[in-house]
């Protein structure tokens, strides 16, 4: 059975998915674009048995920003693992995988809330590493 890992920035906070778990959701609305000051937040939803904490699942603060809405992140790094989940899946950030997806972006939510600016210029470029 395929088995990916995850962590954090520093590591202390590490994770393993058993199986396959399908592609990315991308969300664009204003939480998730303010809660990590960019265009949004990309995750995998994972059925709660293929997800499992190797390391770190207390090291987290997590902020309750709403009812509704939580984010919860390493309490060394700030790297946000929400990991936040109901009754049957994990909310999982995709940026957290150490080792590739296999998949690609599956849908893209809250289009209407999108940054006028999360968008190619006609002319935007692009570098394999930075270059500045
Ligand atoms: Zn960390
Ligand atoms: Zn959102």
């Amino acid at each position: 059975m395929t088995k990916r890992t995850g962590s954090c920035l520093c590591g202390a906070r590490r994770y393993e998915i058993d199986g396959e778990i399908g592609g990315v959701w991308v969300c664009h609305c204003s939480l998730c674009r303010k809660v990590t000051g960019s265009s949004g937040i990309s995750i995998l939803i994972v059925p709660k048995g293929q997800f499992r904490w190797v390391a770190g699942e207390d090291h987290a603060v997590t902020f309750a920003l709403r009812s509704t809405y939580t984010i919860t992140r390493c309490k060394t790094c700030g790297t946000p693992i929400p990991a936040e989940m109901d009754e049957h899946n994990v909310y999982v950030t995709a940026g957290t995988l150490d080792v590739p997806l296999g998949e690609g972006i599956r849908a893209h939510l809250f289009c209407a809330s999108r940054a006028d600016w999360d968008r190619d210029d006609p002319d935007a470029r692009s570098f394999d590493e930075r270059s500045v």
